[in-house]
């Protein structure tokens, strides 16, 4: 009898692997379609300056930029999260494609939202890579590419790296993100307080900013252990000339705290969830937008 019952639980537990199995590979595909097809979208979050423009600290905060994030919109399963569909993505080798859609898609709609007004032409975009990305030999080609396709300045454009990806992938990475600099392309690392990446590290990093994680803004409370990592985050990135742009901002309190702390930038559900483009327009009427005109045409697209 109890062969039997461990027969059927064997068999059980063979019904449900080959069912998720079967289900992946009929994801991969589809992702794969949706890909080709370009019928995967691009969501954007609007960044924030939380230091109040004219009106000095306190003021409203004022729109920065924005970040792409990937969407799909399955046609059965309803829309499926990035969490969710990125790994697939990454193992079945699609990440490339991904993120080219992604990065022509995000400067596209960057030139047209900069167009709308003098006010808007300091936008910026910010667009997550993957490690697959930072380890491409064509890294830098593909992403000027979708900068002049679209006319976009190379320094309203920032790239986002996990702190994971970046150290993982560091010696091979360096040359290209190196170039990528130097042809005025801003680089974040991303998540930054979850990975591992050293301290003694983050002065000879070729980047420009970085993005506390949510983790620790969600747990923001006056005098909580979290308050010390997040203001000691804003103070290194200062001190090193980083800009530091804290992620997942959901109540007021949080708000007020990170710009009690001098953190520059922000982005979360309190300030704006990510937009469908077509609410965009919105947005920039009812701003009194933005950051300063651009100080000089160096690293203006030829
Ligand atoms: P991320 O780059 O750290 O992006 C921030 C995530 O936090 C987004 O989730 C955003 O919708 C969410 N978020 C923003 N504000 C809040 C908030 O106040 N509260 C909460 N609870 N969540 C907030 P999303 O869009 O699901 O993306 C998840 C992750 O997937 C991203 O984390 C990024 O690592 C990755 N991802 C998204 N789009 C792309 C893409 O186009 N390419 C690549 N390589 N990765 C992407
Ligand atoms: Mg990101
Ligand atoms: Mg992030
Ligand atoms: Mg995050």
């Amino acid at each position: 009898k109890a062969k039997a019952a461990g027969k059927a639980r064997y068999a059980l537990f063979d019904t449900s692997l080959h069912t998720e199995v079967a289900d992946r590979l009929r994801l991969e595909g589809e992702l794969r379609h949706a890909i080709d097809d370009g019928r995967l979208s691009v969501a954007y979050q609007p960044v924030f300056d939380l230091r109040g423009g004219a009106a000095g600290p306190g003021g409203a905060p004022r729109l920065a930029g924005f970040e792409a994030l990937v969407r799909w919109q399955h046609p059965v399963d309803g829309s499926i999260s990035p969490g969710a569909f990125l790994p697939i993505a990454e193992e079945a080798g699609l990440m490339v494609r991904l993120t080219d859609f992604v990065l022509h898609c995000a400067c596209r709609q960057l030139r047209e939202w900069q167009l709308r007004g003098p006010a808007f032409a300091a936008l910026t975009m910010n667009v997550n890579l993957s490690g697959h990305d930072i380890a491409h030999p064509a890294l830098v080609a593909r992403v000027m590419r979708a900068l002049m396709e679209a006319e976009v300045r190379p320094d309203r454009l920032c790239l986002e790296l996990t702190e994971n990806i970046l150290m993982s992938r560091l010696e091979g990475a360096l040359p290209a993100l190196k170039e990528l600099r130097r042809l005025g392309v801003v680089l974040a690392i991303d998540d930054f307080g979850t990975g591992y990446s050293s301290l003694s590290h983050l002065s000879t990093l070729p980047i420009d900013g970085l993005k506390i994680d949510r983790s620790f803004v969600s747990r923001l409370e006056a005098g909580s252990n979290e308050a010390a990592v997040v203001r000691s985050i804003v103070l290194l990135g200062s001190s090193l000339g980083k800009d530091v742009v804290a992620e997942g901002i959901e109540t007021e309190q949080q708000l007020r705290q990170l710009q009690d702390m001098g953190c520059a930038f922000g982005q979360g559900y309190l300030l704006s969830r990510p937009l469908k483009p077509a609410d965009v327009p919105r947005l920039l009427q009812g701003s009194e937008a933005v950051a300063a005109p651009p100080p000089s045409d160096a690293g203006a697209v030829p």
